[in-house]
């Protein structure tokens, strides 16, 4: 067996966008890399404002939509050639959690069902016994309690209740990953932090995460890798606690700069939204997508696009030219 859980090698992703009168390719995500270990487990943040390729990103690890070029690789085996077997073992082992778990639950049936679908999906229970007492396990691990949740319709559920549910639900499945797009992002900031915990409690029981977020007050909260994202690319990676206490590239610091305390050992109150994406990307604008808006842009950055540079000793990488050992040579000769 692979060392590595899941692997994403060089992955892009090109849609057409087609306007009035012309076409255009967006490329919503641009040779992207990660691996993530089969142990120990691990929470990893994609952050990025809206429209960076988060959602592509999941998709592609979901199987929604195949990569324009490059591979999802989950246990050594390339899935764009996995036999329906693999495959079947790959949607039991990569669960989902989404953003508006509302949108999942059919009004006219109690929780219970949404449990009783999953048994029956998987084949998870010999006899209902088994089944009752793998649900009641479920809700306790995101502490929940039984009977009078699993009675009840989706309205009357809060938003935090309903998406413990989502991830009781994905844990009874027994994967090894689960891929949560913007999980609380619908839920109130009071309620961010349960939710959280039952991330964590999730990974310390051997779930890896890929936790996605427009919010990096969270990210510094579960620590593990962050992947920031801008336009599709990835602007800086690293441990989450270490990108934001240090950021290094120009648009991270300018993310962080906007975060209200600035001491990373205070916990933040409240969301840090990024700002507003101000150009769309379009797949014949070569260098550095963040150079409209870089405070600190050179020529050099309309060339190509800037490769991740190491900035620190444990792995902090950014993709900026101000990190280039030639342009930092140039710059001091200059
Ligand atoms: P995020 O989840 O970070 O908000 P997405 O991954 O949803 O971002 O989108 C990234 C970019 O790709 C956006 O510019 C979006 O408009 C574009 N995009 C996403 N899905 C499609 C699609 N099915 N067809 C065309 N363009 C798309
Ligand atoms: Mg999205």
């Amino acid at each position: 067996m692979s060392e590595i859980l899941l692997e994403i090698r060089n992955a892009t992703k090109t849609y057409v966008q087609r306007g009035s009168k012309s076409k255009r390719q967006i490329v919503a995500l641009e040779n992207f890399n990660l691996a993530i270990p089969c142990a120990p487990a691990s929470i990893i943040t994609i952050a990025g404002e809206s429209g960076s390729g988060k959602s592509t990103l999941a998709n592609l690890v979901l199987g929604f939509t195949k990569p324009t070029s490059g591979q999802v690789i989950y246990q050594g085996q390339d899935m764009a050639a996995a036999t329906p077997q693999q495959q079947q073992r790959y949607r039991r082992e990569v669960q989902a959690v989404f953003q508006d778990p509302f949108g999942v639950y059919n009004p006219f049936y109690r929780v219970q069902h949404v449990f009783d679908m999953v048994i029956r999906n998987f084949r998870l229970a010999e006899n209902a016994r088994q089944g009752r007492d793998m649900i009641e396990e479920a809700l306790n691990i995101v502490g929940l309690h039984g009977e009078d949740v699993l009675r009840k319709y989706p309205h009357q559920l809060s938003g935090g209740q309903r998406q413990r549910i989502m991830f009781a639900r994905a844990y009874m499945v027994k994967p090894r990953l689960i891929v949560a797009d913007e999980p609380v992002s619908m839920v109130d900031a009071s309620l961010r932090a349960a939710i959280l915990d039952v991330m964590m409690r999730l990974r310390a029981d051997g779930i890896s995460f890929l936790y996605i977020t427009h919010d990096l007050s969270t990210a510094f909260q579960v620590g593990d890798q962050i992947f920031v994202l801008y336009h599709g690319a990835v602007a800086e990676t690293g441990q989450a606690t270490e990108v934001i206490r240090k950021p290094h590239h120009p648009y991270v610091q300018l993310l962080i700069s906007s975060i209200p305390d600035p001491d990373p050992r205070v916990k933040w109150q409240g969301t840090v939204d990024l700002p507003p994406e101000e150009e769309m990307r379009t797949i014949d604008s070569p260098g550095c997508r963040f150079h409209p808006r870089c405070p600190q842009r050179m020529p050099i950055c309309l060339q190509a696009a800037p490769p991740l540079y190491p900035v620190s000793t444990d792995g902090q990488r950014a993709a900026c030219y101000l990190y280039d050992q030639d342009v930092k040579r140039g710059k001091l000769q200059a």
